[in-house]
């Protein structure tokens, strides 16, 4: 799907995750751009409070706000590339929708504060909009067991090998900018 304005060009597109919808009105620049503003339909039900559902009345105040879910391909791709970065453990099932819509259209903005999202969307390519928190490093993260120092690339809740519980670390680099 491709969004084209009157004049035939591109319009941003962005696709809006949970901390986004509440942060949603101090952006200006957002706010008043010419813009295609995109929720997964898995975040639109999960939107209980007043406040939020507010925003969202505001956001479709002009008709450009669009509600979709991502295709299964870019589901698969970025749950694959969550477990090699090791962000699996820290995403919620919304969170996946978020970066997959983000996929489904190229060149499009994630809007979202959440570290792990963040990460995941550098190690995919994906553009980030934040409103107060931006990380400056792309973590790939490890799990190492407190006993015997035997490190795994994915969550486990206790070291096969020993027993002891397992600690999670990171190895880091700097995204440019
Ligand atoms: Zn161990």
């Amino acid at each position: 799907m491709i969004l084209m304005n009157k004049d035939k060009q591109e319009k941003r597109v962005y696709i809006i995750d949970s901390t986004a919808i509440m942060h949603f009105f101090p952006n200006d620049k957002i706010v008043n751009e010419d813009s295609y503003l995109i929720i997964p339909d898995i975040l639109r039900s999960e939107i209980k409070s007043f406040q939020a559902k507010a925003v969202l009345e505001v956001m479709d105040a002009d008709k450009r706000l669009v509600y979709t879910s991502p295709s299964e391909h870019s589901l698969m791709t970025v749950k694959e590339k969550a477990k090699s970065s090791g962000d699996i453990s820290s995403l919620s099932k919304t969170d996946i929708h978020v970066v997959a819509t983000a996929l489904d259209f190229p060149g499009s903005y994630v809007i979202s504060d959440d570290n792990a999202v963040q990460n995941l969307c550098s190690f995919l390519g994906i553009k980030v909009e934040t409103f107060s928190f931006k990380i400056k490093t792309r973590r790939t993260y490890f799990w190492k067991c407190i006993g015997c120092s035997n490190t795994f690339k994915e969550k486990i809740e206790l070291c096969p090998e020993c027993g002891n519980k397992l600690k999670r670390f990171y190895k880091k680099k700097k995204i440019k900018s």
